[in-house]
């Protein structure tokens, strides 16, 4: 079984492509990351397939099943891979993923004699357009943040922001995965019931107060049958890699018809992912101890390993940008909202999946799980504008001009995240855009 944590000659800083665009400095994409999307070329109407990005291209996975390069599981992966979802190459698990990877890291090493083949394979990424990588049978979003969960619990109640079961419990809700998007998903304002300050009774409209939440998407790979749980120690195993994800938010349909079964109507309009699909693997030089406060309890056995202690968390950088309408039209570049990171999340990403399904629940290939909302420790890195307007009240400066508590119609809100640091390629997630259109009835 492939080790997750280990490092081998696919993370070396040093290696080159013969690709020049992976070898430029803050590339997204260089030869050490090799992440999965479903794509086609924009505006035709080919088969979507799925590809892995170096530099500003494509491997099309389609184009390199023909050439019959490969043999035993890479072949077997790259086939998989080429189909119009991935799901059937995200079952297939970690051995396989490794050799396609070990494979294509091999063919674009400067000097690979596969080269003249691999560059007939070859899609720019300028001229593709992206589908949502799986079928995404079910999506399931967590509260992994305490600082966020800190943060909307102190304006609902002050004396006691944390809800008593945080420190225990991984909370997460079931979400909607029909609304998802891939990046460049545009979507109504929602209307739904809401209830003002002060009223005693709801009325039903566009929503007033939309917002973002910065987090990372999670797609599991090989599943687990009903009625058995995956340990923790299996966790990893089980996740084929991470993405963007922005869960847009009707925060005033939200705080009305949650009580008492949670979120609903206020988030299932909408939810983007970025099209890149990350893998574990990729991310191996990037992870770090999972620590805790002194004075928070030690998770329960079934969330507890060493493995997840010594280097369960990930350090992924994160930020949210935002470009307004008139912002857009004046080709002002986007404004820095806010920036975080997600070594700072409570649980780890094996600790969701050993929770989810501790119950004996079943997660399938191509499920979607949500980090939940990513904030750091100060409100300078919160991750949503509920956080950063306090609640609305304290409007931000967007640009040159522009204020905002929510977002407003044409707003236009990008996710990025990247890993760095010295000794370890950089390597980036590309990003999730999307716009927020007028409602209906007011279109
Ligand atoms: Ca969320």
């Amino acid at each position: 079984m492939t080790d997750p944590l280990a490092l081998n000659e696919t993370h070396d800083a040093r290696a080159r492509s013969w690709l020049e665009s992976a070898n430029q400095l803050g590339c997204d994409f260089p030869i050490q990351n090799l992440p999965f999307a479903v794509f086609r070329r924009r505006g035709t109407a080919e088969e979507f397939r799925g590809g892995v990005a170096i530099g500003d291209q494509i491997i099309d996975l389609a184009a390199l099943e023909r050439s019959a390069m490969f043999d035993a599981e890479a072949a077997l992966g790259i086939r998989s891979g080429a189909l119009p979802s991935l799901n059937t190459l995200m079952q297939l698990g970690p051995n396989v993923h490794t050799a396609v990877r070990s494979a294509l890291f091999e063919s674009f090493l400067v000097g690979s004699r596969r080269q003249s083949i691999l560059q007939s394979c070859l899609v720019a990424q300028g001229d593709a357009e992206y589908s949502i990588p799986a079928q995404i049978g079910d999506y399931t979003d967590f509260y992994s943040s305490i600082y966020h969960a800190t943060a909307v619990g102190r304006m609902l109640r002050p004396e006691h922001p944390l809800p008593p079961n945080y420190e225990w419990v991984p909370i997460g809700y079931h979400g909607r995965s029909s609304s998802i998007g891939v990046t460049g998903q545009g979507f109504r304002r929602p209307s739904g019931q809401r209830l003002a300050a002060g009223a005693d009774r709801p009325v039903v409209g566009p929503s007033r107060r939309m917002d973002y939440e910065l987090e990372l998407g999670v797609f599991i790979g090989n599943g687990n049958a009903q009625g058995v749980p995956i340990p923790i120690g299996d966790a990893e195993a089980h996740i084929f890699g991470l993405c963007l994800l922005n869960d847009w938010s009707a925060r005033d349909l939200q705080a009305w018809e949650s009580q008492p079964l949670g979120p609903f109507l206020a988030k299932n309009f909408a939810t983007t992912i970025s099209p890149w699909i990350i893998t574990l693997e990729a991310l191996a030089p990037y992870r770090v101890p999972f620590v805790r406060p002194a004075s928070a309890p030690a998770p329960l056995p079934y969330l507890d390993s060493a493995t997840n202690r010594d280097a369960g968390a990930l350090d992924i950088q994160l930020e949210a940008l935002i470009q307004s309408a008139a912002m857009s039209e004046r080709n002002d570049p986007p404004h820095r909202l806010s920036s975080t990171t997600f070594r700072h999340a409570y649980w780890t990403i094996g600790q969701l999946v050993a929770h989810h399904t501790v119950n004996g629940c079943n997660l399938r290939a191509g499920d979607l799980l949500g980090t939940g909302t990513q904030s750091g420790p100060t409100p300078a890195e919160a991750g949503s504008l509920l956080e950063l307007s306090v609640g609305g009240t304290r409007p931000i400066r967007i640009g040159a001009s522009e204020l905002r508590t929510f977002l407003e119609d044409g707003d236009l809100v990008i996710l990025r995240a990247w890993c760095e640091k010295s000794g370890a390629a950089r390597i980036g997630f590309g990003s999730a855009q999307g716009r927020l259109l007028p409602a209906v009835d007011s279109a």
